[in-house]
């Protein structure tokens, strides 16, 4: 009864045709179970050895019906909470990769938070930078929906700001540089994220920043397209999203990106009011100050950016040449071809991946998957757990060439606690450094 009973029964590979159960993925030509005494048989794979357990072993069976276990995942405490989701900490039980679980109640979703999810998942499935969140895999059971995302476990810039105050300069350089070369390379492949605010950027333990919650994102033909919906939070909403029936989708996230900079810089935000009526004329009328104390390069920018009307407001390309992010220099060698300008080769989409997935192949075939798995799921459907281990290795393979190695901002004294860089002391990044500077 196990098996059937089980979550996820739609993640079996197609073929070969399966053994045991939705979650055997061995081949069943593989192992004839009827034809060779047990102990002259090879040592199960760890793939086999999971599948089986799935199947037969009374304790993981029970950790999959309670929700310990969640496909090939090991369940582990909360780490967050959204409107609509839980976000716990889990592990793959193969890689032992840590993953952040993303867990929706499908019997509350309606058909609003059911879109919203849909857009959430293809546009996560469209996006690959290092700093947007990587989606691994969904996984579904009968009454949960999982994303299984990138663990961040730097926390988010929102608590980080109301725990510890305002970024230093550098580290609002460091950060903002990151969000922009983010939303460049999502503009360019015509998503809209609409709901940039502090909550939305993340950080991995090493303080790479992870763009994150695309429920409000959308996908324009074109970036000229007018979009009617209204989206995000109304401290980040642009002054047209309040006042004009419809709106061009990147000016919305290049303001959102000023009202982020402002509380970086400042620790507060730049439009507060008791009542929404105040705080949309404010925000309509363009109405903040900026503190004298805070850099002029980094003020003209937020006075290019918060312009009230869009068509006057800078363009990202304005952005990345201005005066105050001059400084910021990536890693340039992590990159395959040679940079244009500052920030540009970030935001080019073909990673050179083939010699990444040479080394996931080999570690795939270590965990028993077969060639012919790899080529009947053609690792492209996020809800096939193949899928889920081929991404997770291919991300820790990048990020061990360094593909979450901060920028550099050239002639910064470090000082990794106060700057919150602890990625510098990486010996790794510490090469890049003395190259650059
Ligand atoms: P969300 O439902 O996406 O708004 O997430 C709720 C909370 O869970 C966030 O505010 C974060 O604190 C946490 N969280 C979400 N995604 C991740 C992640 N990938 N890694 C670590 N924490 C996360």
């Amino acid at each position: 009864q196990a098996p059937a009973a089980m979550p996820g029964g739609h993640c079996g590979v197609s073929s070969p045709p399966l053994h045991h159960s939705v979650y055997s993925l061995t081949d069943s030509s593989d192992i004839g179970p009827d034809e060779e005494p047990l102990d002259a048989r090879p040592r199960p794979s760890p793939l086999e050895k999971l599948t089986g357990d799935m199947c037969k072993d009374q304790s993981t069976i029970k950790e999959l019906m309670i929700g310990r276990r969640v496909g090939f995942y090991k369940v582990r405490g909360e780490i967050g909470c959204g409107t609509f989701s839980r976000v716990k900490l889990a592990f793959h039980a193969l890689t032992k990769d840590k993953v952040a679980l993303k867990i929706l109640d499908k019997t509350r979703m309606d058909a609003q938070v059911q879109r919203l999810l849909s857009r959430e998942i293809s546009s996560m499935e469209l996006l690959r930078h290092p700093n947007v969140l990587h989606l691994y895999e969904v996984v579904e059971t009968p009454s949960r929906l999982h994303l299984v995302l990138e663990y961040a476990g730097g926390g988010d810039l929102h608590s980080k700001i109301c725990n510890e105050g305002k970024l230093s300069d550098n580290a609002s350089k460091v950060t903002f540089a990151q969000i922009l070369s983010a939303i460049k390379y999502m503009h360019n492949t015509n998503v809209i994220h609409r709901d940039l605010k502090a909550e939305n950027v993340l950080f991995t333990s090493t303080g790479c920043v992870k763009v994150a919650d695309f429920g409000f994102s959308t996908r324009v033909c074109n970036r000229n397209d007018f979009l009617d919906t209204f989206c995000g939070s109304p401290p980040y909403a642009a002054p047209e999203l309040f006042r004009d029936e419809c709106y061009l989708g990147p000016p919305v996230d290049v303001w959102a990106m000023g009202v982020l900079l402002f509380f970086m810089v400042t620790g507060s935000l730049p439009f507060r009011a008791d009542t929404m009526g105040k705080l949309r004329r404010r925000i309509v009328e363009g109405a903040y100050l900026v503190p004298p104390w805070v850099p002029g390069p980094c003020q003209r920018l937020i006075r290019g950016i918060l312009k009230p009307e869009p068509a006057e407001r800078y363009v990202l390309d304005q952005m990345l040449g201005c005066d105050w992010l001059l400084p910021v220099e990536f890693p340039w060698s992590l990159v395959p071809s040679e940079p244009a300008a500052p920030l540009h080769s970030l935001l080019e989409s073909d990673w050179g991946e083939l010699e990444e997935e040479a080394e996931v192949q080999s570690l795939m075939e270590d965990l028993g998957f077969t060639p012919q798995h790899l080529q009947n799921n053609q690792l492209k459907d996020c809800r096939n757990p193949v899928t889920g281990v081929y991404r997770i290795l291919l991300h820790r393979a990048q990020k061990s060439r360094g593909c979450d190695s901060l920028p550099v901002v050239r002639g910064m004294v470090r000082d990794p606690k106060r700057e919150g860089l602890r990625a510098y002391r990486g010996l790794r990044h510490t090469s890049f450094l003395c190259q650059m500077m």
